[in-house]
């Protein structure tokens, strides 16, 4: 597969336009944006940085899709076959899509060949094969009345989703929108549009309607405002930061009401426990838990909350395995963290490290940029052992910076954990049955893992509580989003 990999990598790209209407076009400005893979520090392309007026087209295009309702009415099996063929033209094309992306974000190949396609194709199966089983309602009401409950799509979803898993976040969103059939205008990050893009020709290719999904990609401050500002959205569904959520609820507020479900970021705690069956495994799995894709997951485990009798051999455990991680060149399948997505985002990554030795967080390994000699956005895995009240221990990162806390029992764990402003993911590690228990009760969070870090799959809602957002994507639940209830009251 290496020498596969090796041929896509220098593969030219096109410049990239927008998908409106079923169809490729130039932005009406004809601004563009430069790509910069993370990779080396070089240009790979340029996308489209739509206006106002490109957000109008696609907006117009889905709303006129929706009301032909050659989609919006179609039988849900007629939805299913095309959600279907959508998968089954991913998976064909992984390796492209995977590389593609990597290119675009710098996460290492391995990772992004399962946590891409890999989970975007498994997204559209499963809202594909679950949309004709999910039924209306009969209300229990009087003999001489009959309640029925019905089902129907939304109208319009547009969706903005983040750079770090632009394919799986975006079929998160997409997959359960189309299939309960509504029409969608989606918006990738400035820095991974590309696999979006080649995925809109992919869903055309399916079968998916012309205007039924459309894809405007540009800068948050312009495209992304003037969807979240847009009058003629009904549902907007993001995933990113907590500041750009909040700004969407502005916006939400300014125009039509829109209703706005926020995915949003963590300072996940991951909790071990002197009797955590395997400390090996949990020393392990906890580094990789917050290393994977170089820090840049939702979910990262990166707070990391020790019992104190074990916290000196534990933490020295996960910094030994943090320094002996293999960072380098995201395309090599052997490669176990990748490149830093931007450099901005470096330069943010290695402020938090300078500001936590200010404040006289002890670090373990790491704190530095690496391979600068490539022109690519590299950071070592980093370590440090903080209090709760250093800024380390409170914002996140989102990059490959884990902080250390001892704690003395369960009491003060579950307090370190909760005193938080986010609510996204957790782990416990522990054999005992009733303590786990215990945790997954206390800790305020939308996942809490247990004897393991990272696990899920399509069948589990994922969400944050506090300011880690509402709503849920993923599972059944997810439809809940994308769909309202209308109530017909029959006099019999
Ligand atoms: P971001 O908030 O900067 O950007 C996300 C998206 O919002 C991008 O498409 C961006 O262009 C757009 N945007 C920016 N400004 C905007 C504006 N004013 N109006 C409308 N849209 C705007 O986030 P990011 O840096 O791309 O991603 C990192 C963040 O995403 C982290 O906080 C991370 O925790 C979070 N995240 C959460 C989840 C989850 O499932 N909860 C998953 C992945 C990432």
């Amino acid at each position: 597969m290496q020498d596969k990999i090796d041929q896509l990598r220098t593969l030219p790209v096109a410049p990239q336009s927008l998908f409106i209407g079923g169809a490729w076009r130039e932005p009406i400005g004809d601004a563009v944006l430069d790509v910069i893979s993370p990779i080396d520090g070089r240009k790979l392309t340029t996308i489209a940085d739509a206006g106002a007026e490109d957000v109008d087209l696609a907006v117009e295009a889905a709303r006129g899709a929706f009301e032909k309702g050659i989609w919006s009415k179609a039988v849900p099996a007629e939805r299913k076959k095309v959600l279907l063929k959508i998968a089954e033209l991913i998976d064909r094309n992984a390796l492209e899509l995977a590389v593609l992306g990597v290119r675009d974000n710098g996460t290492e190949i391995s990772m992004a060949l399962k946590a891409e396609p890999g989970s975007a194709a498994g997204t559209f199966r499963y809202y594909a094969e679950a949309i004709d089983k999910v039924y209306g309602e009969i209300a229990p009401t009087a003999e001489n009345v009959l309640g029925l409950v019905h089902r129907e799509p939304v109208g319009v979803v547009a969706a903005i989703v983040p750079w770090n898993f632009p394919m799986m976040i975006g079929a998160w969103k997409i997959a359960p929108a189309l299939a309960a059939g509504n029409s969608v205008v989606l918006k990738p990050a400035e820095g991974a549009s590309l696999t979006l893009l080649k995925l809109a020709s992919l869903c055309a290719e399916a079968g998916l309607p012309e205007g039924v999904l459309n894809v405007v990609t540009g800068r948050g401050a312009t495209t992304g405002e003037a969807i979240g500002l847009h009058w003629d959205i009904d549902v907007l569904a993001f995933t990113g930061s907590g500041g750009v959520g909040r700004r969407l609820l502005e916006y939400s507020a300014r125009s039509n009401l829109k209703r706005v479900y926020l995915e949003l970021g963590g300072k996940s705690p991951n909790i071990v426990f002197a009797d955590a069956p395997d400390l090996e495994q949990a020393a392990r799995i906890s580094a990789y838990g917050i290393f994977r894709n170089s820090g840049q997951v939702c979910v990262a485990g990166s707070r990391l909350l020790v019992e104190k009798s074990i916290h000196e051999e534990f933490s020295r455990k996960v910094a030994a395995i943090a320094a002996g991680m293999r960072v380098g060149d995201p395309l090599q399948l052997s490669t176990e963290a990748g490149a830093i997505s931007s450099e901005v985002q470096l330069r943010k990554n290695l402020d938090f490290a300078e500001q936590a030795m200010a404040e006289g967080a002890t670090l373990r390994t790491g704190g530095r940029r690496i391979r600068e000699e490539t022109g690519g956005f590299y950071m070592q895995p980093t370590v440090f052992d903080v209090e709760p009240g250093m800024t380390l221990a409170k914002e996140e990162v989102f990059g490959p910076i884990l902080s250390v806390i001892p704690f003395e029992d369960e009491a003060e764990a579950l307090r370190i954990a909760n005193a938080s402003d986010y609510g996204l993911a957790s782990a416990v590690w522990t054999a005992n049955l009733s303590r786990a228990h215990r945790m997954i009760r206390g800790i305020r969070a939308g996942v809490v893992h247990v004897n393991t870090y990272g696990g899920a799959d399509n069948t589990v809602p994922l969400g944050g509580v506090k300011q880690s957002g509402n709503g849920h994507d993923k599972s059944l639940h997810a439809l809940d989003k994308y769909g309202d209830l209308k109530t017909a009251w029959i006099q019999l």
